[in-house]
């Protein structure tokens, strides 16, 4: 089946003497700059490159058919985490996430993944390391939480919302667990016509959410049955594994 592809040339010419206040509190504004194909294992796309006003960061749209003037374009937001996404690191789901978000958008006719440049929720490879490191002394979910960098998730929404903007989609539905997330992307005028959940398939690495119950604060997972180890989530959304009962992904967001 053929599918629809960016107006690559007439992006490019608009990026070209974008200018703008930019989004959030802090005027990001992203310009796109390069487009290319991308054939992956999960299916064929096109990868956009965007540079930023602020950090030099790159930030990328892994982009499935002509999203442009699109409605209800199916869109989810992944942070980068170079141990998970790239390394297969088991202190995190970030791939299973991110896995599970190409095989699905791969699958349709239009769909975005935005790949957010923030490692480590923003504080970045090395202190993410620390983190861990501190965990593995065994630091207390907070502290570690609070090593980790957990904050607002506020400029990873500017930066997104700026980007769905350059690549004129009209609105979009989330891929997320969390419906309190939706009001998060509209703050920064972007249109959000539902929500699409994002579960991920059991496999030997992320079964142990099956058995997991949230505690709870909600912002954390408790993983001690899990090598031992406590883990946090390291994406805006706490994973749901298919198989979860109803009252799971409940408690998950209590
Ligand atoms: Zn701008
Ligand atoms: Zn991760």
């Amino acid at each position: 089946m053929a599918f629809t592809q960016l107006p690559v040339k007439d992006l490019l010419l608009e990026n070209e003497t974008h200018c703008c206040d930019g989004c959030g509190p802090e005027g990001v504004c992203v310009k796109i700059v390069s487009i290319a194909e991308l054939p992956t294992r999960f299916g064929d796309f096109q990868i956009v490159a965007f540079e930023n006003n602020k950090d030099g960061k790159d930030h990328i749209a892994i982009v499935r058919g002509d999203v442009t003037d699109g409605e209800d374009i199916p869109v989810r937001l992944h942070s980068e985490c170079l141990t998970g996404d790239a390394l297969g690191s088991l202190r995190c789901d970030c791939r299973d996430q991110l896995e599970a978000a190409l095989k699905a958008i791969g699958a349709m006719e239009r769909g975005i993944v935005l790949y957010l440049r923030q490692e480590g929720r923003g504080i970045g490879l090395a202190n993410k390391i620390r983190a861990y490191a501190l965990q593995d002394y065994g630091m207390d979910t907070v502290e570690a939480n609070l090593a980790l960098g957990f904050r607002d998730d506020e400029r990873d929404y500017a930066v997104a919302a700026h980007m769905l903007m350059s690549l004129k989609v009209v609105s979009i539905k989330l891929m997320t667990n969390n419906p309190r997330k939706l009001n998060d992307l509209q703050r920064y005028g972007i249109r959000v016509s539902g929500r699409l959940p994002h579960i991920l398939p059991p496999n030997p690495h992320n079964e142990f959410y099956l058995r997991t119950k949230a505690e709870k604060s909600g912002h954390m997972i408790d993983l001690k049955d899990f090598k031992g180890k406590i883990h946090l989530p390291e994406q805006f959304d706490r994973p749901v594994v298919k198989g979860m009962t109803e009252e799971q992904v409940k408690a998950l967001y209590e």
